[in-house]
């Protein structure tokens, strides 16, 4: 159990880092997220690794709401209403906030404006949608920015994160899958552990 705390320690403090990094560049470059927008958590698919949701499933424990929300996640439907841990504030359910932002995974941290690598290896720009819309001309001045300044990096990000725990982390599944297995994984380790 230790050794798992000891990981979400050292996950904790890189996905700070990462978060500044990723809004520093963001804020550079002016391509912000609107204010309360929460369209990105609307999506099921967004994937993450176990690694990723170590640090929430050990907070969960420590404040003995492991096994209901392992219930609730092994209930619910997920496709329908977006991520598992998303709180609409809107009733197109656009606007809403992160249920679990402090623990929220490294992904979550990378959304809005990002860098990416093709298929012939150059360098390329991912960016929501909504921010496209809302500034296009801030989207046009980054793309024709990218040979001389490069963006962060999704990938490098993963693969600092990898480092940690290879086996945690070398599967991507929805978050609600990967949160469900990081619990399981916390919930046994505090079984044999005599802690439950
Ligand atoms: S974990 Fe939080 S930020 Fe990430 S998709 Fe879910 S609600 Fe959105």
């Amino acid at each position: 159990m230790q050794q798992l705390r000891d990981t979400a320690s050292q996950l904790m403090i890189l996905n700070d880092e990462i978060a500044q990094t990723y809004s520093r560049y963001q804020n550079d470059r002016k391509l912000f997220c609107r204010s309360g927008c929460g369209q990105c958590c609307l999506h099921p698919g967004i994937e993450a690794s176990v690694l990723e949701m170590l640090p929430l499933a050990l907070h969960l424990y420590d404040t003995g709401l492991a096994e209901s929300t392992l219930d609730a996640l092994q209930q619910h439907d997920h496709d329908q209403a977006g991520c598992f841990f998303y709180q609409a504030t809107s009733e197109d359910r656009k606007s809403g906030q992160c249920g679990v932002y402090p623990y929220r995974p490294a992904v979550c941290r990378m959304f809005g404006a990002a860098g990416y690598r093709g298929r012939e290896g150059e360098v390329l720009l991912s960016v929501c949608k909504v921010i496209r819309a809302g500034a296009p001309e801030a989207v046009i001045a980054t793309e024709q920015s990218l040979s001389s300044e490069t963006p962060p990096m999704m990938r490098n990000h993963k693969a600092q994160i990898a480092q940690l725990d290879y086996e945690l982390s070398k599967e991507n599944m929805p978050i609600k899958q990967a949160t469900a297995a990081a619990l399981e994984k916390v919930l046994t380790k505090a079984y044999y552990a005599g802690l439950v």
